[in-house]
């Protein structure tokens, strides 16, 4: 590849080193260790890159930037060019050059993980703001599992891509280190197996499926609510594999100090690690991943459709899909080219629907204060004066109406009251209903308010 002619090697390590100090250590070791210098030309400089991921992303974050040093350096402009890798030894690559190899055997290449949906790959992830962080961890563990982020818990709402990380993770790992034993199960599957291997007596057999692997993904651990046993058998699972410094990934469908009923030593040790959160997209990134959905698919779908699609679902990636599905079965069923009328029409039920963003307390006081005139301060506060008194009341039954969070939980948020103060409330404001034929529409309206601000 070297021309010969000159070299800009040194200028590229100087620029990354320069990158380098704008981010964070994590950011630079996912996006850059893999990359390495591969020749020099007219102006131009090649990097040999890990895959055409690793090329996508770093062009979009540092390409920009790295150019720019580059021409600082040169005294004239630099052009950088990519090529791809051919086999993927990913981060371990060099030190480990024998898993490099076997991970190259067309055999085992194309290997595909009972467990795993193959299409689930980092390939097909698109990351943007709300959730590079996630993403990131995500590859970073993949590159090398067991070592830095263990154990990692992924969490966020539903249809943010929790499932697709970590099963990304997985199908990653299975294929570029194939002398590592890789098992995904969701929090179900894992309980019924469970209850399965105490009725046959087979729990034998049942702990060495699980404490025996190199990598374990465990789906859905908000599941394991009310699952004392399976709890107490997890517990015993993520020991054994923590002692023995395997990677363990989890996801949640919120923060694990939200989970109730879970054993204090089960919630600490999924503290213990990395927590990193998804967030819904943003528009750019909704545009992202739903024109990636239609290239997937090989359709055509205009992009004023797209646009539609992306500013009216801001809930999450499979509220996204999902439209686009229909859409899709509805062009071939009628055999129409999709107008942008179609669309409006054919997705006007879905525009609809309220947001399924979890409604949060704050909010809820926030609405519930400003609509009787008071300081949301004084309503989350101790004063017991009659004023604040009966909208407390109404926040606190809202709160129990329109969240999952207990009367414990809604009590700490209301200046730390018992959880009998909010039991209370919420007696006291069904009995007045009955009395008061004004109430249940001043609380319906409530309900609309909060339900639209909760965007
Ligand atoms: P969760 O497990 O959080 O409920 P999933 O992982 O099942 O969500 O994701 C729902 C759908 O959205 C899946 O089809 C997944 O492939 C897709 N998806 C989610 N996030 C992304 C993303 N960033 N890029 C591409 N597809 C995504
Ligand atoms: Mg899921």
């Amino acid at each position: 590849m070297e021309t010969g002619k000159r070299s800009y090697e040194a200028f590229w390590k100087q620029a990354a080193k320069e990158v380098a100090q704008n981010i964070s250590e994590q950011e630079f070791a996912t996006w850059f260790r893999g990359i390495e210098y591969a020749g020099s030309g007219d102006s131009q400089i090649t990097l040999s890159v890990p895959s055409s991921f690793v090329k996508d992303q770093f062009s979009q974050r540092y390409l920009a930037q790295v150019e720019e040093k580059l021409a600082e350096l040169a005294g004239h402009e630099l052009t950088v060019k990519f090529s791809i890798q051919k086999k993927t030894p990913g981060k371990a690559g060099h030190e480990e050059p024998s898993r490099g190899q076997k991970a190259d055997d067309a055999g085992t290449r194309k290997r595909q993980h009972p467990q795993l949906n193959k299409e689930y790959t980092f390939e097909r992830f698109i990351i943007g703001e709300s959730n590079s962080f996630a993403a990131n961890a995500a590859l970073a563990i993949s590159r090398n599992p067991g070592t830095g982020y263990n154990p990692c818990l992924i969490y966020g709402g539903v249809g943010l891509g929790k499932t697709h990380l970590v099963q990304a993770i997985g199908n990653s790992v299975y294929r570029e280190f194939p002398d590592l034993k890789v098992a995904y199960v969701t929090v179900e599957t894992f309980a019924n197996e469970f209850i399965l291997s105490i009725q046959k007596k087979t729990g034998h057999q049942f702990k060495n499926k699980y404490r025996l692997v190199d990598v374990l993904l465990i789906d859905d651990i908000q599941f394991l609510e009310g699952k004392e046993g399976t709890q107490e058998e997890l517990f015993h699972t993520f020991n054994a594999l923590y002692d023995a410094n395997k990677q363990m990934v989890f996801t949640s469908d919120r923060p694990v100090s939200e989970i109730r009923s879970l054993s204090d030593r089960l919630r600490s040790r999924f503290e213990r690690g990395l927590n990193v959160d998804l967030q819904p997209p943003n528009y750019e990134t909704r545009i992202a991943i739903l024109n990636r959905k239609v290239e997937e698919k090989k359709v055509k779908i205009l992009d004023e459709v797209v646009e539609l699609i992306c500013r009216n679902i801001n809930t999450n990636v499979r509220d996204l899909e999902k439209a686009l599905t229909k859409l899709i079965a509805y062009a071939e069923l009628v055999n129409k080219h999709i107008t942008l009328d179609i669309a409006r029409q054919q997705l006007k039920d879905f525009f609809a629907q309220p947001s399924q963003k979890n409604i949060t307390i704050e909010l809820i006081q926030k609405i519930v204060s400003d609509y009787f005139g008071l300081s949301y301060k004084d309503l989350r506060g101790k004063r017991r004066t009659k004023a604040v008194a009966f909208p407390r009341q109404v926040a606190m039954y809202l709160s129990r109406e329109l969240t999952e969070y207990s009367t414990t939980e809604v009590g700490a948020e209301f200046g730390g009251r018992d959880h009998t103060t909010v039991m209370h409330a919420r007696q006291k404001i069904e009995d007045r209903m009955k009395l008061d034929p004004n109430l249940e529409p001043t609380l319906q309206g409530l309900v609309k308010r909060i339900k639209e601000n909760n965007a």
